[in-house]
Protein backbone atom coordinates (compact mmCIF):
# COMPACT_ATOMS: atom_id res chain seq x y z
CA UNK A 1 0.00 0.00 0.00
CA UNK A 2 1.01 3.58 -0.77
CA UNK A 3 -0.65 6.67 0.84
CA UNK A 4 -1.30 9.18 -1.61
CA UNK A 5 -2.10 12.71 0.17
CA UNK A 6 -3.75 15.58 -2.60
CA UNK A 7 -3.85 19.62 -0.72
CA UNK A 8 -7.19 21.04 -1.89
CA UNK A 9 -8.08 24.36 -2.89
CA UNK A 10 -7.56 26.51 0.19
CA UNK A 11 -10.22 28.86 1.49
CA UNK A 12 -7.98 31.27 2.94
CA UNK A 13 -4.71 31.47 4.03
CA UNK A 14 -3.36 29.12 6.78
CA UNK A 15 -6.37 27.06 5.74
CA UNK A 16 -5.40 23.63 4.71
CA UNK A 17 -7.50 20.33 3.81
CA UNK A 18 -6.18 17.22 2.02
CA UNK A 19 -7.20 14.38 0.76
CA UNK A 20 -5.91 11.06 1.79
CA UNK A 21 -5.98 7.94 -0.98
CA UNK A 22 -4.82 4.65 -0.24
CA UNK A 23 -3.56 2.60 -3.38
CA UNK A 24 -3.79 -0.82 -2.94
CA UNK A 25 -2.03 -3.74 -5.41
CA UNK A 26 -0.56 -3.63 -9.10
CA UNK A 27 -0.77 -0.40 -11.57
CA UNK A 28 -2.47 -2.31 -14.43
CA UNK A 29 -5.39 -4.00 -14.42
CA UNK A 30 -9.09 -3.55 -13.59
CA UNK A 31 -9.55 -0.96 -11.03
CA UNK A 32 -11.57 -0.09 -8.56
CA UNK A 33 -12.46 3.04 -6.12
CA UNK A 34 -14.06 3.04 -3.40
CA UNK A 35 -14.76 6.27 -1.32
CA UNK A 36 -16.21 6.62 2.64
CA UNK A 37 -18.62 9.53 3.31
CA UNK A 38 -18.31 11.74 1.08
CA UNK A 39 -21.75 13.11 3.19
CA UNK A 40 -18.79 13.37 5.76
CA UNK A 41 -21.51 12.95 8.86
CA UNK A 42 -22.29 9.29 7.95
CA UNK A 43 -19.75 7.79 9.55
CA UNK A 44 -20.59 3.95 9.37
CA UNK A 45 -18.70 4.29 5.68
CA UNK A 46 -15.39 5.36 7.61
CA UNK A 47 -15.39 2.51 9.89
CA UNK A 48 -15.92 0.08 7.21
CA UNK A 49 -13.40 1.68 5.01
CA UNK A 50 -10.87 0.26 8.18
CA UNK A 51 -12.04 -3.04 7.72
CA UNK A 52 -11.38 -3.00 4.22
CA UNK A 53 -7.78 -1.58 4.42
CA UNK A 54 -6.75 -4.24 6.68
CA UNK A 55 -8.28 -6.68 4.10
CA UNK A 56 -6.86 -5.09 1.14
CA UNK A 57 -3.29 -5.49 3.13
CA UNK A 58 -3.80 -8.84 3.29
CA UNK A 59 -5.14 -9.34 -0.30
CA UNK A 60 -1.72 -7.10 -1.35
CA UNK A 61 0.54 -9.64 0.90
CA UNK A 62 -0.68 -12.98 -0.79
CA UNK A 63 -0.13 -11.12 -4.03
CA UNK A 64 -4.24 -11.63 -4.99
CA UNK A 65 -4.88 -8.38 -6.21
CA UNK A 66 -5.32 -8.20 -10.28
CA UNK A 67 -5.10 -4.66 -10.22
CA UNK A 68 -5.51 -1.42 -8.35
CA UNK A 69 -7.57 -0.56 -5.78
CA UNK A 70 -7.85 3.06 -4.46
CA UNK A 71 -9.12 3.37 -0.59
CA UNK A 72 -10.45 7.06 0.02
CA UNK A 73 -11.08 6.52 3.81
CA UNK A 74 -13.22 9.89 4.80
CA UNK A 75 -13.81 11.32 0.94
CA UNK A 76 -14.38 15.05 2.50
CA UNK A 77 -12.03 17.03 4.76
CA UNK A 78 -14.57 19.71 4.10
CA UNK A 79 -17.30 18.27 5.38
CA UNK A 80 -15.49 16.65 8.67
CA UNK A 81 -14.25 19.78 9.66
CA UNK A 82 -17.88 21.74 9.50
CA UNK A 83 -19.20 21.51 13.03
CA UNK A 84 -21.93 23.75 13.97
CA UNK A 85 -23.27 24.79 17.37
CA UNK A 86 -22.64 21.51 18.66
CA UNK A 87 -23.67 19.07 15.66
CA UNK A 88 -21.80 18.08 12.48
CA UNK A 89 -23.07 19.53 9.04
CA UNK A 90 -21.13 17.17 6.57
CA UNK A 91 -24.16 17.11 3.89
CA UNK A 92 -24.16 20.76 2.54
CA UNK A 93 -21.29 22.91 2.30
CA UNK A 94 -21.47 25.45 4.66
CA UNK A 95 -20.13 27.89 2.36
CA UNK A 96 -23.06 27.53 -0.33
CA UNK A 97 -25.44 25.28 0.83
CA UNK A 98 -24.89 23.07 -1.93
CA UNK A 99 -24.85 19.12 -1.27
CA UNK A 100 -21.42 17.64 -1.14
CA UNK A 101 -22.89 14.70 -3.39
CA UNK A 102 -24.91 16.70 -6.09
CA UNK A 103 -23.70 18.49 -9.45
CA UNK A 104 -20.79 16.45 -9.96
CA UNK A 105 -19.51 16.85 -13.42
CA UNK A 106 -21.10 14.95 -16.39
CA UNK A 107 -18.36 14.59 -18.83
CA UNK A 108 -19.96 12.35 -21.63
CA UNK A 109 -20.17 15.38 -23.86
CA UNK A 110 -16.56 16.51 -23.55
CA UNK A 111 -15.61 12.57 -24.25
CA UNK A 112 -18.08 12.05 -27.37
CA UNK A 113 -16.11 15.17 -28.69
CA UNK A 114 -12.43 13.60 -27.90
CA UNK A 115 -13.31 9.76 -29.18
CA UNK A 116 -15.27 11.54 -32.38
CA UNK A 117 -13.77 9.30 -35.19
CA UNK A 118 -11.62 7.20 -33.51
CA UNK A 119 -13.71 4.34 -32.71
CA UNK A 120 -14.23 1.04 -34.49
CA UNK A 121 -16.34 -2.12 -34.14
CA UNK A 122 -14.18 -3.72 -31.40
CA UNK A 123 -15.83 -3.19 -28.23
CA UNK A 124 -12.93 -3.72 -25.47
CA UNK A 125 -10.96 -1.28 -27.43
CA UNK A 126 -13.61 1.34 -28.07
CA UNK A 127 -14.15 1.28 -23.95
CA UNK A 128 -10.18 1.59 -24.02
CA UNK A 129 -10.45 4.54 -25.44
CA UNK A 130 -13.92 5.73 -24.18
CA UNK A 131 -11.59 5.36 -20.34
CA UNK A 132 -8.84 7.23 -21.64
CA UNK A 133 -11.15 10.10 -22.84
CA UNK A 134 -12.56 9.73 -19.40
CA UNK A 135 -9.56 10.35 -17.78
CA UNK A 136 -8.31 13.05 -19.76
CA UNK A 137 -11.51 15.41 -19.92
CA UNK A 138 -11.65 14.78 -15.72
CA UNK A 139 -7.94 16.60 -15.96
CA UNK A 140 -9.21 19.63 -17.34
CA UNK A 141 -12.29 20.46 -15.06
CA UNK A 142 -11.84 23.68 -13.79
CA UNK A 143 -12.28 24.20 -10.06
CA UNK A 144 -13.49 28.03 -8.12
CA UNK A 145 -14.55 26.56 -4.74
CA UNK A 146 -12.68 24.55 -2.18
CA UNK A 147 -15.90 22.03 -2.87
CA UNK A 148 -15.52 22.40 -6.55
CA UNK A 149 -11.89 21.51 -6.47
CA UNK A 150 -13.21 18.71 -3.57
CA UNK A 151 -15.65 17.14 -6.51
CA UNK A 152 -13.13 16.98 -9.32
CA UNK A 153 -10.17 15.23 -7.45
CA UNK A 154 -12.52 12.50 -6.78
CA UNK A 155 -13.62 12.51 -10.09
CA UNK A 156 -10.44 12.13 -11.44
CA UNK A 157 -9.54 9.52 -9.34
CA UNK A 158 -12.51 7.37 -9.67
CA UNK A 159 -13.54 8.13 -13.43
CA UNK A 160 -11.11 5.55 -15.33
CA UNK A 161 -12.28 2.82 -12.64
CA UNK A 162 -14.66 -0.35 -13.61
CA UNK A 163 -15.88 -0.76 -10.56
CA UNK A 164 -17.02 2.34 -8.05
CA UNK A 165 -18.33 2.11 -4.91
CA UNK A 166 -19.35 5.42 -2.49
CA UNK A 167 -20.44 4.55 0.74
CA UNK A 168 -22.73 6.64 2.51
CA UNK A 169 -25.44 5.84 5.54
CA UNK A 170 -29.01 7.28 5.87
CA UNK A 171 -30.56 8.35 9.45
CA UNK A 172 -32.34 5.21 10.63
CA UNK A 173 -31.73 2.64 7.80
CA UNK A 174 -31.86 -0.49 6.20
CA UNK A 175 -28.77 -1.99 3.97
CA UNK A 176 -29.42 -0.14 0.64
CA UNK A 177 -28.01 0.53 -2.46
CA UNK A 178 -28.55 2.96 -5.26
CA UNK A 179 -27.12 2.27 -9.19
CA UNK A 180 -28.16 2.86 -12.86
CA UNK A 181 -31.39 0.97 -14.33
CA UNK A 182 -29.18 -1.44 -17.17
CA UNK A 183 -26.82 -2.16 -14.55
CA UNK A 184 -29.39 -4.12 -12.36
CA UNK A 185 -27.77 -7.50 -12.28
CA UNK A 186 -24.97 -6.11 -10.97
CA UNK A 187 -26.57 -3.89 -8.14
CA UNK A 188 -28.68 -7.28 -7.67
CA UNK A 189 -25.33 -8.91 -7.15
CA UNK A 190 -23.46 -6.36 -4.97
CA UNK A 191 -26.91 -6.30 -2.90
CA UNK A 192 -26.94 -10.03 -2.42
CA UNK A 193 -23.69 -9.83 -1.06
CA UNK A 194 -24.43 -6.81 1.31
CA UNK A 195 -27.68 -8.23 2.55
CA UNK A 196 -29.04 -4.90 1.10
CA UNK A 197 -33.25 -4.99 1.49
CA UNK A 198 -33.46 -2.47 -1.16
CA UNK A 199 -31.97 -1.61 -4.42
CA UNK A 200 -32.84 1.61 -6.34
CA UNK A 201 -32.54 2.11 -9.67
CA UNK A 202 -33.03 5.62 -11.94
CA UNK A 203 -31.04 5.78 -15.21
CA UNK A 204 -30.84 9.99 -14.20
CA UNK A 205 -31.95 10.61 -10.94
CA UNK A 206 -31.34 14.06 -10.87
CA UNK A 207 -28.35 16.51 -9.81
CA UNK A 208 -25.67 14.13 -10.98
CA UNK A 209 -24.73 12.34 -7.74
CA UNK A 210 -21.18 11.06 -7.55
CA UNK A 211 -22.12 7.35 -8.59
CA UNK A 212 -23.79 9.21 -11.40
CA UNK A 213 -21.16 11.11 -12.83
CA UNK A 214 -19.12 7.55 -13.01
CA UNK A 215 -21.21 5.06 -14.43
CA UNK A 216 -24.00 7.32 -16.85
CA UNK A 217 -21.29 8.81 -19.21
CA UNK A 218 -21.16 5.11 -20.44
CA UNK A 219 -24.57 4.90 -20.63
CA UNK A 220 -24.49 7.96 -22.24
CA UNK A 221 -22.12 7.64 -24.99
CA UNK A 222 -23.43 4.10 -25.68
CA UNK A 223 -26.33 5.86 -27.20
CA UNK A 224 -24.79 9.07 -28.39
CA UNK A 225 -21.76 6.75 -30.22
CA UNK A 226 -23.83 4.19 -31.55
CA UNK A 227 -23.58 1.87 -33.81
CA UNK A 228 -20.01 1.57 -32.74
CA UNK A 229 -20.25 -1.11 -30.00
CA UNK A 230 -19.09 0.27 -26.54
CA UNK A 231 -20.17 -1.77 -23.31
CA UNK A 232 -20.95 0.12 -19.77
CA UNK A 233 -17.44 0.28 -18.41
CA UNK A 234 -18.19 1.42 -15.19
CA UNK A 235 -20.28 -0.07 -12.53
CA UNK A 236 -21.26 2.29 -9.72
CA UNK A 237 -23.44 2.24 -6.87
CA UNK A 238 -24.28 4.38 -4.01
CA UNK A 239 -24.35 1.99 -0.81
CA UNK A 240 -25.97 3.68 2.26
CA UNK A 241 -24.91 1.45 5.09
CA UNK A 242 -27.88 0.98 7.72
CA UNK A 243 -27.99 4.10 9.83
CA UNK A 244 -25.88 6.89 10.90
CA UNK A 245 -25.67 5.49 14.49
CA UNK A 246 -25.06 2.00 13.09
CA UNK A 247 -20.85 1.69 13.87
CA UNK A 248 -20.56 -2.18 14.84
CA UNK A 249 -17.32 -3.65 14.24
CA UNK A 250 -18.40 -7.13 13.24
CA UNK A 251 -20.88 -5.50 10.56
CA UNK A 252 -18.44 -3.40 9.39
CA UNK A 253 -16.37 -6.67 8.81
CA UNK A 254 -18.81 -8.35 6.96
CA UNK A 255 -19.56 -5.13 4.62
CA UNK A 256 -16.02 -5.26 3.63
CA UNK A 257 -16.25 -8.92 3.41
CA UNK A 258 -18.79 -8.39 1.25
CA UNK A 259 -17.27 -5.97 -1.06
CA UNK A 260 -14.00 -7.87 -1.15
CA UNK A 261 -16.34 -10.50 -2.66
CA UNK A 262 -17.80 -8.22 -5.22
CA UNK A 263 -14.18 -7.16 -6.31
CA UNK A 264 -13.74 -10.47 -6.71
CA UNK A 265 -16.65 -11.39 -9.14
CA UNK A 266 -15.05 -8.60 -11.11
CA UNK A 267 -11.59 -10.18 -11.58
CA UNK A 268 -10.12 -7.22 -9.25
CA UNK A 269 -9.28 -9.37 -6.37
CA UNK A 270 -8.07 -12.99 -7.60
CA UNK A 271 -9.35 -16.49 -6.27
CA UNK A 272 -12.84 -18.68 -6.67
CA UNK A 273 -16.26 -16.74 -5.86
CA UNK A 274 -18.33 -18.23 -3.25
CA UNK A 275 -21.64 -19.00 -4.14
CA UNK A 276 -23.62 -15.52 -4.53
CA UNK A 277 -26.06 -15.78 -1.48
CA UNK A 278 -30.34 -15.19 -2.04
CA UNK A 279 -30.79 -11.79 -2.65
CA UNK A 280 -33.50 -10.36 0.06
CA UNK A 281 -35.17 -8.23 -2.58
CA UNK A 282 -35.88 -7.59 -6.19
CA UNK A 283 -34.69 -3.98 -7.52
CA UNK A 284 -37.02 -1.29 -7.78
CA UNK A 285 -37.34 1.70 -9.49
CA UNK A 286 -36.09 5.07 -7.69
CA UNK A 287 -39.46 6.62 -8.64
CA UNK A 288 -41.27 4.24 -7.08
CA UNK A 289 -39.25 5.20 -3.94
CA UNK A 290 -42.36 7.05 -2.02
CA UNK A 291 -41.21 9.57 0.65
CA UNK A 292 -43.01 10.22 3.79
CA UNK A 293 -43.66 13.64 4.07
CA UNK A 294 -44.74 16.03 7.74
CA UNK A 295 -47.44 18.21 6.03
CA UNK A 296 -47.23 20.37 8.83
CA UNK A 297 -44.91 20.95 12.24
CA UNK A 298 -44.94 18.29 14.70
CA UNK A 299 -43.63 15.36 17.28
CA UNK A 300 -43.08 12.31 14.92
CA UNK A 301 -43.82 8.99 16.79
CA UNK A 302 -42.86 6.09 14.42
CA UNK A 303 -44.94 2.73 13.96
CA UNK A 304 -42.59 0.55 11.70
CA UNK A 305 -38.58 0.26 11.83
CA UNK A 306 -36.09 -0.08 9.17
CA UNK A 307 -36.56 -3.24 7.26
CA UNK A 308 -40.26 -3.41 7.54
CA UNK A 309 -42.46 -4.51 4.65
CA UNK A 310 -45.22 -2.32 4.86
CA UNK A 311 -48.79 -2.26 2.82
CA UNK A 312 -50.67 0.22 1.09
CA UNK A 313 -52.20 2.48 3.24
CA UNK A 314 -50.35 1.22 6.46
CA UNK A 315 -49.70 4.21 8.81
CA UNK A 316 -46.23 4.75 9.51
CA UNK A 317 -45.68 7.69 11.62
CA UNK A 318 -48.36 9.87 14.14
CA UNK A 319 -47.42 13.50 13.31
CA UNK A 320 -48.80 14.98 16.78
CA UNK A 321 -49.53 19.00 17.02
CA UNK A 322 -48.37 20.62 20.04
CA UNK A 323 -50.84 23.21 20.02
CA UNK A 324 -54.08 21.08 19.75
CA UNK A 325 -52.48 16.95 20.78
CA UNK A 326 -54.50 16.02 17.88
CA UNK A 327 -52.95 13.29 16.30
CA UNK A 328 -52.49 12.93 12.80
CA UNK A 329 -51.77 9.43 11.07
CA UNK A 330 -49.51 9.24 7.98
CA UNK A 331 -49.73 6.24 5.64
CA UNK A 332 -47.95 5.15 2.70
CA UNK A 333 -49.82 5.00 -0.87
CA UNK A 334 -47.74 2.05 -1.59
CA UNK A 335 -46.54 -1.20 -0.60
CA UNK A 336 -43.00 -1.81 -0.46
CA UNK A 337 -40.20 -2.15 1.94
CA UNK A 338 -39.21 1.22 4.69
CA UNK A 339 -36.08 1.15 4.07
CA UNK A 340 -34.97 4.66 5.80
CA UNK A 341 -36.57 7.26 8.24
CA UNK A 342 -35.65 10.34 9.82
CA UNK A 343 -32.80 10.22 12.76
CA UNK A 344 -34.62 13.10 14.63
CA UNK A 345 -38.23 13.05 16.15
CA UNK A 346 -39.45 16.81 15.14
CA UNK A 347 -40.90 17.43 11.72
CA UNK A 348 -40.69 20.81 10.30
CA UNK A 349 -43.05 20.87 7.23
CA UNK A 350 -42.42 19.59 4.32
CA UNK A 351 -39.13 17.37 6.28
CA UNK A 352 -39.29 13.75 4.41
CA UNK A 353 -39.69 11.26 7.51
CA UNK A 354 -39.28 7.98 5.68
CA UNK A 355 -38.92 6.48 2.54
CA UNK A 356 -40.58 3.48 1.19
CA UNK A 357 -38.94 1.07 -1.63
CA UNK A 358 -42.62 0.37 -4.11
CA UNK A 359 -43.19 -0.24 -7.13
CA UNK A 360 -46.67 1.34 -7.43
CA UNK A 361 -45.63 5.18 -7.80
CA UNK A 362 -44.04 6.73 -11.23
CA UNK A 363 -42.60 9.67 -9.55
CA UNK A 364 -40.67 12.49 -12.15
CA UNK A 365 -37.93 15.24 -11.51
CA UNK A 366 -35.49 14.98 -9.36
CA UNK A 367 -35.43 11.78 -7.54
CA UNK A 368 -32.94 11.96 -4.62
CA UNK A 369 -33.70 13.70 -1.01
CA UNK A 370 -32.13 17.54 -1.43
ZN1 LIG B 1 -25.02 10.37 1.89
Amino acid sequence: MHTQTIELLSAAPGLRHTLTVWHFGPAQGPKATIQAALHADEVPAMLVAQQLRQQLLQLEAEGLLRGPVQLLPWANPLGLGQHLLGSHQGRFDLRDGVNFNRGHADLAAAVQERVAGRLGGDAQANAARVRGALAEAAATLPADTPAQDLKRRLLQLAVDSEVVLDLHCDGEAAMHLYALTPQAALATELGALLGAQAVLLATDSGDSPFDEACSRPWLQLQQALAPHPLPLGCFSATVELRGEADTDHALAARDATAIIEFLRRRGIVAGTPAPLPAPLCEPTPLAGSEPITAPAAGVVVFHREPGARVAAGEVIADLVDIETGAIQPLAARSAGLLYARSATRWAAPGKRLAKIAGTTLARTGKLLSP
